[in-house]
């Protein structure tokens, strides 16, 4: 008791909730201690200086306290706010969706310099009036890149042999691709073994292939030049949400309602 060290970072707020009549739990993204859980305590009083420094899609520098469970926020000054980003529902959707990527995939404590870098930059580019999807394409793809789930793009996960310019599969359970024969060798199991709620594979086009590798070895600013026509976007993102799916074993909520939203504005 009584060791209580204060320490200061800049995070992201991922999202917060409440705890009792006036304070909030918060979970904050760092580049230098990871996930952090803090309590940020009188938040919801009404003239509380903490209070709309820890809603989710804020950037923020804090000085926290060591707790025996939780750390304690104790002050927190906005850097930014994203506010063009939340002005606009899309972009709000997509921003949240990165969040709750991250949340979903990471666990509390541990360096994670680069994936920080890359939400931070990711929600700025989120926050230009030209981006669209490519940056949540390209954020997933270097997401599960810093997290060790790079998808193999070059050479078929079963045979190792070097992937030819045909339509081959994408394995979620074995994150990367099959070549045709080792696809239709693993659809032939699954039949014997009479697994039919399972798709072992996803086709994967040659433009898509060349698209994704492509993304993977390059900045974002290289990755938005390429041209991609809404079929080919959504099988892009049909391939890495599944793959994102098989890992977390869950639908993201915030993705649901990005689907959704895109729903209604192709309605009106
Ligand atoms: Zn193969």
């Amino acid at each position: 008791m009584g060791t209580s060290r204060n320490y200061q970072t800049e995070g992201i707020i991922l999202k917060q909730s409440k705890l009792g009549e006036f304070d909030k739990i918060v979970t904050i993204y760092t580049p230098e201690f990871g996930k952090v859980r803090a309590v940020a305590k009188g938040a919801c009083r009404p003239r509380s200086k903490l209070g709309g420094n820890v809603e989710p899609l804020t950037h923020s520098l804090m000085l926290l306290a060591k707790g025996r469970n939780l750390d304690i926020l104790t002050q927190s000054q906005t850097i930014n706010g994203f506010l063009t980003l939340k002005s606009d529902l899309w972009r709000m959707a997509c921003g949240l969706y990165l969040l709750e990527l991250i949340d979903s995939f990471t666990v509390e404590g541990g360096e994670s310099r680069p994936l920080f870098d890359l939400l931070l930059d990711i929600l700025n580019q989120l926050s230009e009036p030209d981006s669209n999807e490519i940056a949540l394409r390209y954020f997933e793809l270097h997401l599960l890149t810093c997290l060790g789930y790079r998808p193999q793009l070059r050479r078929c996960v079963d045979c190792d042999s070097p992937l030819k310019p045909t339509v081959n599969f994408f394995s979620p359970s074995k994150g990367g691709l099959l070549c045709p024969h080792c696809d239709s060798e693993e659809n032939r199991r699954y039949e014997q073994i009479k697994v039919t709620s399972a798709k072992p594979s996803l086709p994967l086009s040659v433009q898509a292939l060349k698209v994704l590798r492509l993304w993977q070895s390059c900045d974002y600013a290289t990755s938005r030049r390429v041209k991609v026509k809404p079929e080919l976007s959504r099988e892009l993102e049909r391939v890495l949400c599944e793959y994102i799916r098989y890992i977390v074993q869950r639908e993201l909520k915030s993705l649901t309602w990005l689907k959704e939203l895109r729903k209604e504005s192709a309605s009106l």
